[in-house]
């Protein structure tokens, strides 16, 4: 079944961020997109699953920077993300999206020198997009920074990161945030770990997965 793709102006987002799409080039908001924004807007926390490709990362960064508009305090946004180079990826997206705001962004990333990370994160950035063992090591060793008022979680690609590989970093991530925030998944597939967070979780989620073509 295939639903019809209305155009951004449909999605609830300020004009600036419609702008912004446009200048990008972009026409059509993919159907996670459609489907996710919306909801995410509203306050919900949000489970979407889609594959690869199909637009997940602006799913959730234009909702995101919408509401960090509205309400900009500290590190407002921390991403999640399995590896460098998808944390690269997503936080290129923030800047392209956010430029007009003069977005700061930090990318928490194993490879690179731990004090110059430090001194980023000490600069409140507005979105920091990590992958878990290294923020759960500036965690440990670092008192430059706090997470205690994030406004949003994003784990991107949740069916790896709730694999079980990253347990224990996400364990003391998790520890470190405030337990009032909106919370994000974005996975390719839903997988038994993802599906135990949607049983257990409240009506405040929206759940939405794409239909096998
Ligand atoms: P996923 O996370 O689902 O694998 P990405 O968010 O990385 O996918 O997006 C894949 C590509 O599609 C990126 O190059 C992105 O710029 C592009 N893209 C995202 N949304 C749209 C859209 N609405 N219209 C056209 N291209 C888009
Ligand atoms: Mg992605």
């Amino acid at each position: 079944m295939s639903e019809e793709v209305k155009d951004f102006s449909h999605l609830k987002l300020n004009s600036w961020l419609l702008a912004q799409c446009e200048s990008m080039g972009l026409k059509k908001p993919t159907p996670i997109q459609q489907n996710c924004i919306p909801q995410i807007l509203t306050g919900k926390d949000c489970i979407g699953c889609a594959k690869t490709g199909s637009g997940k990362t602006l799913a959730f960064a234009l909702p995101v920077l919408q509401k960090l508009c509205e309400d900009p305090y500290g590190i407002f946004a921390l991403v999640l993300t399995p590896t460098r180079e998808l944390a690269f990826q997503i936080a290129d997206q923030f800047a392209a999206i956010g430029k007009a705001i003069n977005l700061k962004k930090c990318v928490i990333v194993g490879g690179m020198d731990m004090v110059a990370q430090g001194l980023e994160l000490s600069k409140q950035p507005h979105i920091v997009v990590a992958t878990p063992g290294r923020l759960a090591d500036h965690l440990d060793s670092c008192d430059t920074f706090s997470l205690q008022k994030i406004k949003f979680l994003v784990v991107d690609e949740a069916d790896r990161l709730l694999g079980g590989h990253f347990d224990e970093q996400l364990k003391k991530i998790f520890a470190a945030l405030p337990k009032q925030k909106q919370v994000l998944f974005f996975s390719a597939t839903m997988t038994d770990a993802l599906g135990k967070v949607q049983q257990i979780a409240s009506d405040k989620v929206f759940t939405w997965q794409e239909e096998d073509d």
